[in-house]
């Protein structure tokens, strides 16, 4: 059967070994975990060029957040293995940079489609200490309904670890594009509730290889809901302007959502499950919702959560250092609640 490469045996030692003889590449940074966010996007333009541009605002979206939370970040364009194509290109992607990047324990995927809408929420990493693989849910959906929407695999971390490596490996059997995937999407939808005919996708096998081996994964799998770690768009989107008047950000959950994820849209590209339109004026208010606790610092905020157009919220003034300490995130840190 298929394969993502050689198998590695053997990681947990060799990577601690590289850590122990390369101290200045700590997993560890200033008491916390290394984490490389990586998210990418097809190697050629969308088909609807629009779709292009809407690709550099999310990725500035997560540049920015990146920025602010000390999480490094790999934009990716090239299938590294042709087979794994689509939605499964983020399997060989991650396993490739864990491999490479032996220094950093946390690998957090994010699809190109998934915005951060609360920029000074921080994951609360210390509650996954014994946990590989984080990933929002909901375990009644996964184990009690079998629902092919039970987690999502658009936002979810790996810990760089050969538990996670061997996930991989059990993950991927039902990636390879043609003949194999048409086959194990007929499994999938005969046995997750909900699950329309088509090709095997990776949130359907993640799921369906959760609850066909519970026990050997789920002791090391962590579902979370307490707050967005991924959130579906369509409830959220049109309620930006009530959280503004009631809350404000560092909650993460459904009063400040800290991720918005466009499922079903598909502006670069094919088809989508929403009228193109209202997909493109939804992340549009995602991205200026977000923008506008960056541009805070800066003194400025946009017209209208539709508009790119900007205007100052404060004076220019000759005590710049004020500003600074009253409005940068980065020295206020808030972890969820
Ligand atoms: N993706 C990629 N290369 C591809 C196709 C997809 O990097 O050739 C990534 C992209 O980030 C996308 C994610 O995989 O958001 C999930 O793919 P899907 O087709 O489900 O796209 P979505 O509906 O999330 O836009
Ligand atoms: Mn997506």
């Amino acid at each position: 059967t298929y394969s993502l490469g050689p198998k590695i045996a053997n990681w947990d030692k060799e990577r601690k070994a590289w850590l122990q003889s390369n101290p200045e590449f700590p997993s560890l940074v200033n008491g916390k975990p290394r984490v490389l966010l990586v998210t990418g996007s097809p190697p050629k333009p969308c088909d609807n060029p629009i779709g292009d541009h809407y690709l550099l605002k999310v990725i500035k979206n997560k540049i920015d957040y990146c920025r602010l939370h000390g999480i490094e970040i790999v934009y990716n364009l090239a299938h590294l293995d042709k087979e794994l194509a689509g939605y499964w290109a983020k399997l060989p992607l991650i396993r490739r940079l864990m491999l490479s990047h032996p220094e950093v324990e946390w690998i957090w995927w994010m699809d190109s489609d998934a915005l951060f809408t609360d920029m000074v929420f921080e994951l609360p990493l210390s509650k996954y200490n014994s946990h590989n693989l984080v990933i929002h849910g909901y375990p009644d959906l996964l184990f009690e309904q079998k629902s092919w929407i039970a987690l999502n695999t658009g936002s979810f971390l790996f810990r760089n670890c050969q538990w996670s490596l061997d996930l991989l490996d059990a993950w991927a059997p039902m990636g390879p594009k043609g003949p194999i995937r048409e086959e194990a999407g007929k499994i999938l939808t005969a046995n997750l509730k909900g699950r329309p005919a088509f090709e095997a996708d990776d949130q359907s096998a993640l799921i369906y290889l959760l609850l066909s081996q519970k026990d050997q994964w789920m002791e090391k799998v962590y579902v979370e809901n307490s707050y967005y770690l991924h959130g579906y768009w369509a409830g959220l989107v049109d309620r930006y302007e009530e959280m503004i008047e009631k809350y404000h950000p560092g909650l993460g959950d459904e009063r400040w959502p800290f991720v918005t994820h466009f499922v079903g849209c598909k502006p670069c590209g094919s088809y989508g499950d929403y009228p193109v339109e209202r997909c493109l004026s939804s992340m549009e208010r995602a991205f200026n919702f977000a923008d506008n606790q960056v541009l805070k610092l800066y003194g400025f905020r946009h017209r209208g959560l539709l508009s790119p157009k900007i205007k100052r919220i404060r004076n220019e003034t000759a005590t710049p250092l004020e500003s600074v300490d009253q409005f940068d995130i980065r020295r206020h840190p808030v972890h969820g609640d």
